[in-house]
């Protein structure tokens, strides 16, 4: 498999929740459909890829799924995070995270988590 914003090779990386895909070069990830919630909780393990080389990259929107012929992707927005572009397949629902996304992407997930629990919540 080949990533759809630089063309280089998945590499296949080994974490206690499975294998999941990387890119080589310019250190995007790739999640089949559902992948990222489960991955959410070690986001900071496999998305060790350049984050100034993921903001560079991000501005390629207009790429073609890795998986399904002749499919383009869809521009997203994270809807609590605005500032997190990420691409989703409409046919496979895979997505694809530039590098230091998906890190940032968990981080606050965990943190929404956490609130509606009332555990961050300010002691008055
Ligand atoms: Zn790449
Ligand atoms: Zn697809």
């Amino acid at each position: 498999m080949f990533c759809p914003k630089c063309h280089g090779k998945f590499e296949h990386v080994q974490t206690p929740l499975g294998v999941i895909d990387r890119c080589q070069s310019c250190g995007g990830l790739w999640f089949d459909v559902l992948e990222h919630t489960d991955l959410k909780a070690i986001a900071k393990s496999i998305d060790t890829g350049d984050k100034e080389l993921g903001e560079l990259y991000n501005e390629e929107r207009d790429i073609q799924c890795p998986v399904c012929v002749n499919t383009n992707m869809l521009n997203m927005v994270d809807s609590s995070q605005t500032h997190i572009q990420f691409e989703s397949c409409p046919s496979c629902h895979g997505r694809f995270y530039d590098a230091g996304e998906f890190a940032d992407f968990a981080k606050l997930s965990i943190s929404d988590v956490l609130k509606r629990f009332g555990i961050l919540k300010k002691k008055s």
